[in-house]
C-alpha cells in the first residue's frame, strides 16, 4: 500500500511524539513510524525507568538514615520483582497515554522499521509511504567496546531487563549514564565499582562536581577504579565474571555493564537514497532550525549529536512543527544554557558554562563563588554526603553564567535558577532574592 502525508516522523521516542503531536495539532496529516515500543528511550530504557529506579535507591538510603533520627534499625528487604514489576506497569501506562494522545491528533501510528528508498519516499514493511516534510527521530543506542568477551556484559538497556538484584557488579563508563547506574546499584547495596579511564568521572562536567561526587560516592562504599581501560571480560567455571585490563584486574562480579557512551541510529535508515551522509560519529548534521543538507529532511534528538536530553529533542520538535506548520518561519530551539540533572547520590543540577568554558570565554574576567557544606538532610547521619555549589560570573558585567551544585535537592532546586539564568540574571539579582531558610537552596542567594 502506498500512502502520503504531510509530515511523517521516523522514530516514536521523545521528539518524533512531539513533533507529530504538535504539527497534527496544526491541521498537518501525520504519520509516525516506531520499530518498537512506543515512547523511545526515555519512556522505555531511559529517563523514565532510571528514575524510578533511583527514587527506589533513595528510599532504601532513607530507611537506613531513619536511625541518625533515633529510629531503631529495621531489616528491609528489597523485593527486586516487584519494584520492576510496579515500574513496568507504570511505563505500560504511559504506552496507553501516548497512543491515546496520538490518536486523539489523529495521528497515524506505523509500527515496523523505516528506511529511505528516495529522500521524500519510505518502505516500511511492504508499505511505502511518502511526504514533503520527514523527521528522522530514530534516537541512539549504547556503545559497546570491541573486546573479547565483552559480551557478557550488558548495556543500560541490559540494567533495565535484570530479573535479579545483581550482587557484585562493575559499572564501567565516566559519563552520567555510568554514574547514575553505579549510584542507584551502590544505593540498593550491591557491591559497586565504577570503573573509568581517566582520573576522573563527568570529565565534561564543572570539576567542582565531578571532585565533589567522586568523594560522595566514596563515602557511600562505590569502589572507584580510575585509569582501567578494559581489555577482556571472561567467565570462569563457577558463572564470575572478571574484568581486565592491561596489569589490572576486577574479580568476582556477577554483572558488567557497558556505559561508555552512545552512538547515533542512522545506520538502517538507508540515507544515500535520500541524498543524505552522516558525520564520521554516526549522527546527523543539522543547522539551526534542524534542516539536514536536504530540503524537506530534518532530524532532532539524539540522532542529531546534540545534547542528547529528552526536553531538547521535545523542544526541537515542537519548533520545528511550529515552524513548518504553525506560520512561525523562525521557530527554532534555542540550545543555549539548557539546565540538566544527573540522578547521582547525591543528585548533581547544572546550567550553563563550566569555570573551563567561561575561562576559555572570558579569561580572568570572571569571579567564582563556591561553598561546601553538610547540608541539615544529611547532619544527623554518621556518614554524611556533603552538598557543593558554584556561581560563575562576568566580573564586567555582573552577569551569571553558570551554575553547578551537588547535593540533596539539587535536582528540584535548579530548574527556578536556571529560568533566571536564562532571563539574564545577575550576581546583584541573586543577592536581592530573600534567602529561603533553613534549606541548601538559600547557600546560592547568599554567596560571598
Ligand atoms: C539510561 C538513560 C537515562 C537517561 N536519562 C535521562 C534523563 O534523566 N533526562 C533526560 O532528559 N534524558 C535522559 N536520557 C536521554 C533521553 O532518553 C534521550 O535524550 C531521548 O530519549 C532522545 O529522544 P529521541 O526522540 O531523540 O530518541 P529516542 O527516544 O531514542 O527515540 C528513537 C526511536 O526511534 C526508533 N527507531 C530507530 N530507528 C528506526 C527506524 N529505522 N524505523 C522506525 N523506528 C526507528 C527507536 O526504536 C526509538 O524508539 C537518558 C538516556 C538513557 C539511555
Amino acid at each position: 500500500m502506498h500512502k502520503k502525508f504531510d509530515l511523517i516522523a521516523i522514530g516514536g521516542g521523545s521528539g518524533g511524539i512531539a513533533t507529530v503531536n504538535k504539527a497534527a495539532q496544526f491541521g498537518a496529516k501525520c504519520a509516525l513510524i516506531e520499530s518498537q515500543a512506543l515512547g523511545g528511550t526515555c519512556v522505555n530504557v531511559g529517563c523514565v525507568p532510571k528514575k524510578l529506579m533511583w527514587l527506589a535507591s533513595s528510599t532504601a538510603a532513607t530507611l537506613s538514615d531513619a536511625t541518625g533520627y533515633g529510629f531503631s534499625p529495621a531489616a528491609h528487604h528489597l523485593d527486586w520483582d516487584q519494584l520492576v514489576a510496579k515500574r513496568q506497569a507504570y511505563i505500560e501506562k504511559l504506552h496507553v497515554a501516548y497512543a491515546n494522545r496520538l490518536a486523539k491528533n489523529q495521528v497515524e501510528l506505523i509500527q515496523g522499521k523505516a528506511h529511505f528508498l528516495s529522500p521524500h519516499l519510505l518502505q516500511v514493511g511492504e508499505n511505502t509511504l511518502e511526504a514533503p516534510h520527514i523527521v528522522i527521530a530514530t534516537g541512539g543506542k549504547p556503545y559497546w567496546p570491541s573486546i573479547t568477551g565483552a559480551e557478557l556484559g550488558i548495556d543500560s538497556n541490559g540494567f533495565f531487563a535484570l530479573d535479579n538484584q545483581p550482587r557484585s557488579v562493575a559499572v564501567v563508563g565516566a559519563g552520567y549514564i555510568a554514574v547514575e547506574l553505579a549510584g542507584m546499584l551502590a544505593g540498593f547495596g550491591c557491591e559497586t565499582s565504577l570503573v573509568f579511564r581517566h582520573d576522573s568521572v563527568l570529565r565534561n562536567f564543572d570539576t567542582l562536581l565531578s571532585e565533589k561526587l567522586m568523594e560522595n560516592y566514596q563515602q557511600l562504599g562505590v569502589r572507584l577504579v580510575p585509569h582501567f581501560t578494559p581489555t577482556q571480560v571472561s567467565r570462569d567455571a563457577n558463572g564470575k565474571l572478571h574484568l581486565s585490563a592491561q596489569e589490572q584486574k576486577i574479580a568476582d562480579l556477577d554483572t558488567v555493564i557497558w556505559a561508555i557512551g552512545r552512538t547515533p541510529h542512522t545506520s538502517e535508515l538507508n540515507l544515500a537514497a535520500a541524498n543524505l551522509t552522516c558525520a564520521p560519529n554516526g549522527s546527523l548534521i543539522v543547522d539551526a532550525y534542524q534542516n539536514t543538507t536536504m530540503p524537506g529532511i530534518y532530524a532532532i534528538g539524539d540522532v542529531t549529536g546534540q545534547k542528547a536530553l529528552t526536553p531538547v529533542a521535545i523542544g526541537a520538535g515542537r519548533r520545528l512543527a511550529t515552524r513548518l506548520f504553525g506560520g512561525k518561519v523562525n521557530s527554532k530551539l534555542d540550545y543555549d544554557n539548557i539546565p540538566s540533572v544527573v540522578f547521582s547520590h547525591p543528585p548533581i543540577g547544572t546550567t550553563g558554562m563550566t569555570e573551563q568554558e567561561a575561562r576559555e570565554e572570558y579569561g580572568d574576567d570572571l569571579t567564582i563563588y563556591t561553598t561546601s557544606f553538610t547540608p541539615m538532610s544529611q547532619a544527623l547521619l554518621p556518614h554524611p554526603l556533603r552538598t557543593a555549589m558554584k556561581l560563575i560570573t562576568v566580573k564586567s558585567t555582573d552577569k551569571v553564567v553558570g551554575c553547578h551544585i551537588i547535593g540533596d535537592g539539587a535536582d528540584e532546586m535548579l530548574q527556578g535558577f536556571a529560568l533566571a539564568i536564562k532571563m539574564g540574571a545577575t550576581k546583584a539579582d541573586f543577592d536581592n532574592v530573600v534567602a529561603i531558610h533553613p534549606t541548601s537552596a538559600e547557600e546560592l542567594v547568599t554567596l560571598t
